[in-house]
């Protein structure tokens, strides 16, 4: 068989194999490759890690996309100055994603405005970038799902989309009281991720003491938070409002309580 024969199925067969980034770079590396008489080994070896990084940032894309995360926050944005009660040290051992392939979870706690979201965002950003699924819901939105899945009997597609995600982001638990209803099937999440080994990072605005407040029934905040703390790492945040602090320093109008609590 001749070279162009050759050629030509190899390029048939990087089509039937669907290896379309590879086909793109054929012609380039082929030409490199006779101009700077590399060898087959190296050639195969670029040929294939065009495909793999190719497939890979298109699972990134993808993850990032269907992740749901509402703004973009990069821990490298974050001023850790501005907030001195968050142990950096404890955040650059998060940012390993260690806790990711652990199965850990991570707890932020802290008033309104301090960062909780935007660190579990940063967090989230990183393990997507590293191939992970992410899949990021506030505690209403999960409620509102729960409740629309229910009316519609499909429950299950909304466990298995919660529980395939490699990080489970849960924002903003703690604004508003749970029905019975509601707090069983946060629980089961829970409980369903904690049994799987898969991390959850939660934000809330309220301290451990203060869940029963959120729960209908003391037993299943205890049952809950035992689930969750088994093995996880907590970052309580004490201090101002970010955005509040910058309007001080910069001289612009207070916000009003309203405003602060719509963060
Ligand atoms: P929380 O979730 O604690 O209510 P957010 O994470 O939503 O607070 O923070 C409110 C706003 O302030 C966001 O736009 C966030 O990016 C910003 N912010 C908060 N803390 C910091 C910080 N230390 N460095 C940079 N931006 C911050
Ligand atoms: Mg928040």
């Amino acid at each position: 068989m001749s070279e162009t024969v050759h050629y030509q199925r190899v390029k048939e067969h990087l089509g039937t194999l669907k290896l379309h980034a590879a086909l793109n770079e054929l012609d380039p590396l082929l030409e490199t490759g006779a101009r700077e008489e590399r060898s087959i080994t190296l050639f195969l070896d670029e040929l294939l890690t065009r495909e793999v990084t190719h497939r890979f940032e298109r699972r990134v894309a993808a993850n990032m996309r269907l992740s749901g995360i509402p703004v973009r926050k990069t821990l490298s944005d974050f001023d850790f100055e501005a907030q001195p009660s968050i142990p950096k040290r404890a955040i650059d051992e998060l940012s390993t994603l260690r806790f990711v392939n652990n199965g850990q979870n991570v707890l932020i706690l802290g008033p309104t405005g301090v960062g909780k979201t935007h660190l579990a965002i940063g967090l989230a950003f990183k393990a997507i970038e590293q191939g992970h699924r992410v899949y990021f819901l506030t505690l209403h939105d999960l409620i509102n799902k729960f409740r629309m899945a229910k009316e519609r009997n499909k429950l299950h597609y909304l466990h298995s989309s919660i529980l395939r995600a490699d990080v489970f982001v849960l924002d903003e638990v703690g604004f508003q009281a749970l029905e019975r209803d509601d707090a069983a099937f946060l629980f089961e999440v829970i409980n369903k991720r904690y049994v799987a080994s898969k991390s959850t990072i939660l934000t809330s605005n309220k301290s451990y003491g203060q869940w029963h407040e959120i729960f209908p029934d003391p037993i299943l905040a205890v049952a809950l938070l035992d689930r969750l703390l088994h093995h996880a790492a907590t970052i309580n945040i004490q201090g101002d409002s970010y955005r509040l602090k910058h309007r001080k320093q910069t001289g612009l109008p207070q916000l009003m309580p309203q405003e602060v609590i719509m963060d």
